[in-house]
């Protein structure tokens, strides 16, 4: 297959690179760089299947050659990252996914959105099934983020119901792993940053607010599983092992061995940030054969490695 990967520098997108190169297949990869990074596919340069364009897919999408499949997961996607880029992130889940649907129908390609977990909000269900609508304020600052998402799901399932496009959508639960920016302000960089500094970890409210950590290997299996799926429906994908964030901070003071402890900044909760999450997965294990593999010590062990080299090289520990 030649597949083109729409966010192919991110974090989410070099892994998927890096998996259909693996599975002898080529990859073009387009980034805006906007919250992208070439670090993350340096590896890459001077392989004959892979090429990289740098190119804001907000705009028309001209590709020459023929496509089997796009993957469409350019957007930025930690919370910092979209109050900083509220239009940008509004831009690339309704226009981007518009242009990226359009070259799947041009090239009669398979068409895959990068979805999310936040398009059920702050929810109301617990766990979260694929059926649950959601819990969403449009006009809240995490709006922005869910909202493009909100309607990248419905204009894909527009395309696929209308045109027939050959189209998938998974409901990415919160991941983590190497090449996850070290400033992206999400959980899992502050928190294993703050701990290999040798500084206090910065719960944001009461820490009693709940997440689910899935590692980066783990959730590209059933991408890639899913994209060989006959599935058109949403589908979520993540781990169930649900923690407060209070508990995921005493693990990664363990694992690091950092006695500095946790602070409380309870002025740093951004308003919606939802109080529980923990991905149904039924789905994905029935229609995929698909659950997760990668226990939570085993991941922030790599994950932790990969930062503690990257602090080293960037002198960010002194
Ligand atoms: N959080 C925290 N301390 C931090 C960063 C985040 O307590 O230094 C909390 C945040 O308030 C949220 C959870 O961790 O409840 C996960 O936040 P993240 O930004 O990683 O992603 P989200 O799942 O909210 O999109």
């Amino acid at each position: 297959m030649r597949v083109l990967i729409t966010g192919g520098a991110g974090f989410l997108g070099s892994h998927l690179c890096d998996r259909f190169l693996a599975e002898g297949h080529s990859v073009i990869a387009i980034d805006s760089l906007l919250t992208g990074d070439m670090h993350n596919i340096a590896h890459l340069t001077g392989n004959p299947d892979f090429s990289f364009i740098k190119y804001d897919v907000t705009n028309y999408i001209h590709v020459d050659e023929p496509l089997d499949a796009i993957l469409h997961f350019a957007s930025p996607a930690s919370p910092i990252d979209y109050l900083k880029y509220p239009i940008q992130t509004l831009k690339v889940g309704a226009l981007g996914t518009h242009n990226a649907l359009g070259l799947a129908r041009v090239k009669n390609a398979k068409f895959m959105l990068a979805s999310t977990s936040e398009i059920y909000g702050d929810p109301l269900e617990h766990p979260q099934r694929e059926t649950y609508a959601g819990n969403v304020d449009s006009i809240g600052p995490r709006g922005v983020y869910d909202e493009a998402k909100r309607f990248a799901e419905a204009l894909t399932m527009a395309y696929h119901r209308t045109h027939g496009l050959d189209t998938r959508i998974v409901r990415i639960f919160n991941t983590y792993g190497p090449r996850m920016r070290l400033d992206d302000g999400r959980v899992v960089p502050n928190f294993v940053g703050q701990a290999l500094r040798g500084e206090a970890l910065t719960i944001y409210g009461d820490g009693m607010q709940t997440r689910s950590f899935q590692y980066v290997d783990d959730l590209i299996e059933g991408l890639y599983r899913l994209l060989h799926a006959d599935f058109h429906e949403p589908v979520n994908i993540g781990n169930t092992d649900e923690k407060t964030m209070i508990e995921f901070a005493d693990i990664v003071n363990e694992l690091t061995g950092n006695q500095a402890g946790l602070v409380y900044m309870p002025g740093e909760r951004i308003k919606g940030d939802p109080q529980t999450r923990q991905p149904d997965i039924t789905r994905a294990h029935e229609i995929l054969g698909w659950s997760p593999q990668v226990p939570l010590p085993d991941g922030l062990a790599r994950t932790i490695a990969y930062f503690r080299e990257s602090i080293h090289a960037t002198g960010q520990g002194d």
